[in-house]
């Protein structure tokens, strides 16, 4: 029986950005894929009747389909504060953001990431790559990062390019990562940075040119809009000397008969053949205009209070543990992993979903080498001995209200097992 949930105060946006929901569905798995807002399913619908093929074709529909695809792309690029000359790809995901930038990372450049990182932001580099130990604070983040540059120009990396990569938000803990100390550092070092936003984008005002990135990635999905579209934006030069991607048609200028003889285009189209995902870039842009115009201070004040009533409400658990890197008032996005003592995770979450309707996630979260060093932590900081190998993650963002969350803790109170 579908239970109904009231809905009080909380991350209430209305307008373009209310999100579209199932009702009495408790949706506390934001991090993993946001719900859709109402700006990408108006622009999804708007387009639906008249698109046709982007980049090819002269008639009315095709050419409006260009600029619609093109549009959006510079909306994006103005969302997420792109210097003019950046490239702005559209790609399925951060997943595909991030292989794209290491398969045009020039030869022999040495990455630099944390063993924190999501496997998108792990697996993708070169051997070779250095992964430094999951950091117990912010500054000892960007100590780590600027003792290891200096090891590498000491080093055979001597005049190799660098690049440091490294996520915004955690999406294990949600802690937010020293950006701006971090790029600092990496360009005083002659390296450059690219950030994976998959899970600050969603959250917090993000300025490329600001905080002095040199490459960024997000995913739609993530930012209420739908599945397939993401972004690589960033500087253009490496992007453009790489080979494509993907090859195939609408990232050539030309092709002759011999195999070897192709002319690639330079900017996104490089990396962007096949016909491109439409659809998807517009409600992308569509949600990135939306929050543009937003009070995006207020909502994150929202967040920012529903996210201390989680953490006090989950602290006030005796078997809850959370799981963190970082101090515990360290700054943070909606995001909070945690275990119970003495309850496999994964039961927990089908209980949840079950019996009170909550959808959460329970694992690793893709992300092993942090959430297994954290689940040490954790069971190290509580002194308990019946921590289960999995956690629990619960994330919020917009639509999620005060109800949705006591909820949570109610369930988890009847859950947990007595002392
Ligand atoms: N990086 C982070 C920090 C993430 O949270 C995720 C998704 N969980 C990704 C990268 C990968 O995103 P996607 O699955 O959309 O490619």
């Amino acid at each position: 029986e579908p239970v109904e949930v009231t809905i009080g105060t909380g991350v209430e946006a209305t307008g373009p950005l209310q999100v579209l929901g199932v009702p009495g569905q408790v949706n506390l798995d934001y991090a993993a894929t946001a719900p859709c807002a109402r700006a990408a399913a108006d622009a999804v619908a708007e387009l639906l009747p008249w698109y046709g093929s982007v980049h090819r074709g002269a008639g009315a529909l095709s050419r409006r389909s260009t600029l619609a695809y093109e549009r959006a792309r510079q909306d994006v690029g103005d969302f997420l504060g792109v210097r003019p000359d950046d490239s702005v790809v559209f790609t399925r995901n951060t997943t595909d953001a991030l292989n794209l930038l290491a398969r045009a990372l020039p030869p022999g450049t040495r990455v630099v990431t944390f063993a924190a990182e999501h496997h998108a932001n792990l697996l993708p580099w070169p051997t070779g790559a250095v992964r430094l130990p999951v950091p117990d604070s912010a500054g000892a983040a960007v100590r780590a990062v600027d003792a290891a540059l200096r090891e590498l120009r000491r080093g055979s990396g001597g005049e190799a390019p660098i690049l440091v990569a490294v996520t915004g938000a955690s999406n294990v803990t949600g802690e937010c990562w020293p950006i701006a100390d971090l790029a600092r550092i990496a360009h005083r070092h002659d390296a450059r940075i690219a950030l994976d936003a998959a899970q600050l984008a969603p959250h917090a005002e993000l300025d490329v040119t600001a905080l002095a990135v040199d490459y960024v990635a997000v995913s739609g999905h993530k930012l209420y809009a739908p599945f397939g579209i993401g972004v690589l934006a960033g500087r253009a030069d490496w992007l453009d000397a790489a080979p494509p991607y993907l090859a195939g048609g609408g990232a050539t200028l030309g092709v002759g008969p011999a195999t070897h003889d192709v002319r690639w285009v330079d900017g996104p189209g490089r990396h962007e053949a096949g016909t491109p995902n439409l659809l998807g870039a517009v409600a992308l842009a569509a949600v990135c205009n939306a929050l543009a115009e937003a009070d995006r201070a207020a909502l994150y004040a929202d967040e920012q209070a529903l996210l201390a009533r989680l953490r006090s409400g989950l602290a006030g658990l005796p078997d809850v543990v959370e799981l963190r890197t970082f101090a515990v008032d360290a700054p943070r996005v909606g995001i909070v992993s945690f275990v119970v003592a003495g309850r496999d995770s994964a039961e927990v979450a089908a209980d949840l979903a079950q019996h009170w309707q909550i959808g959460l996630r329970d694992g690793l979260f893709c992300a092993h080498p942090l959430a297994r060093r954290l689940l040490t932590e954790a069971a190290d900081r509580s002194g308990r001995r019946d921590l289960p190998p999995t956690a629990l993650r619960a994330s919020i963002g917009l639509g999620s209200t005060a109800a949705h969350v006591d909820r949570l803790l109610a369930a988890l109170a009847s859950l947990a097992t007595p002392r």
